[in-house]
């Protein structure tokens, strides 16, 4: 299967060109002033590019609903550079124990259901950030000022886990530069803590850099046919499916993220197709190792009215005010979720469904 892969060029650098070819940067101006800044110039010599006082404020690329149209072209397009200026380590509280300051952010994906569009805008091409020294400086003291994790939980039994691609795609931050391979080696030499991140995208250049099984990569799944109307531009599930083996052989802890998990009419038989075809394509490596997460779709009333302009089709899985209440977030926006009594029922049969097609994977969390 793996070998398949490789013949057809999935993850393979000729495949993220077809994802990402920028042509534009915009970028602080004090970029230049890191190696990291001078590498990424040098690499897209013949970009455009543009002075802007901060990644936050461009607004040909940000809040720009109306730009819907050109959102793919951006995305493919467009890079912006900038200087990541407050780090913290934020606590969290189940994928992972900390969210690490963000080396890039943004997305050349387009998922329907994404957050991080919520966040910067619906175009929000990926931000990446130059000072990648400070970032994984500011890690490594914040792990040794963690001590040794004594108590278990469900972000790891042994290692303070650090999430470092909540704002963004890992895999395709990859294609630019070399802040993630940074941030893996980094976690090698750091005896208490990991790296984790989810992803959506096969990037076969991951393979080279030797984690030491320091760095989690949760793949992203859900049923193919619904992830062909969701999962716009990222890799075809199969695909994500077929290089878990490889990442494990190549040293990595990979974990399963369902996420989101979408309620529609005949959405538990997919599931269970999906779980049989886990079960006959994972090596038993893959499965020694094999844990999840499982998380329902949440979702959003601005998002909604901005993908009823461009794609109706995802909105009507998305969308389902029969099926949904209101819930504030922390950051104070107003979401949908799937209603309480529902919600405890599928979260139930997803769980049970999973725990006898899969009985070696262990569910570290569902909601
Ligand atoms: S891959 Fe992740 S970050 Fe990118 S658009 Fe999809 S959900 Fe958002």
């Amino acid at each position: 299967m793996a070998s398949s892969l490789k013949n057809r060029g999935i993850g393979s650098d000729r495949d993220l060109v077809r994802l990402l070819n920028i042509k534009l940067i915009y970028h602080e101006p004090d970029v230049l002033e890191f190696k990291r800044g001078q590498e990424i110039f040098a690499k897209y010599p013949d970009a455009q590019r543009i002075e802007v006082p901060s990644h936050w404020n461009i607004p040909e690329l940000h809040g720009n609903e109306g730009s819907v149209d050109d959102w793919n072209r951006i995305k493919h397009t467009v890079l912006v550079l900038g200087v990541k200026k407050s780090l913290t380590a934020r606590p969290n509280t189940r994928s992972s124990d900390f969210v690490a300051p963000s080396h890039a952010n943004g997305c050349a994906m387009a998922c329907a259901y994404c957050y991080v569009a919520r966040r910067k805008g619906y175009a929000n091409p990926i931000t990446t950030f130059v000072n990648i020294e400070k970032i994984t400086r500011y890690i490594q003291r914040h792990a040794a000022k963690q001590g040794l994790k004594t108590e278990p939980n469900q972000a790891d039994p042994d290692c303070w886990v650090y999430d470092i691609g909540e704002n963004s795609d890992c895999s395709v931050d990859t294609a630019i530069c070399d802040n993630v391979k940074d941030l893996i080696h980094l976690f090698r030499d750091i005896p208490n803590a990991k790296a984790s991140f989810a992803t959506k995208r096969v990037n076969r250049n991951l393979l080279d850099y030797d984690p030491q099984g320091k760095t989690r990569i949760r793949f992203s799944l859900m049923p193919a046919a619904i992830a062909q109307v969701v999962d716009v531009r990222t890799s075809a599930v199969g695909d994500r499916i077929a290089a878990i083996n490889d990442f494990v052989e190549a040293g990595y802890e990979v974990h399963l993220n369902f996420s989101p998990v979408i309620f529609y009419e005949n959405w538990l038989e997919e599931y269970e197709a999906l779980f049989k075809e886990l079960d006959d394509v994972l090596s038993p490596a893959a499965k020694a190792q094999l844990k999840c997460e499982i998380i329902f779709l949440t979702h959003n009333e601005q998002l909604h009215d901005v993908n009823m302009n461009w794609h109706p089709q995802a909105e009507a899985m998305l969308w389902r005010p029969e099926l949904q209440e209101a819930k504030i977030s922390e950051t104070g926006g107003r979401n949908v979720r799937y209603r309480r009594g529902l919600k405890g029922t599928w979260v139930e049969q997803f769980c049970g469904l999973l725990q006898q097609t899969l009985p070696y994977c262990t569910i570290r969390y569902a909601f």
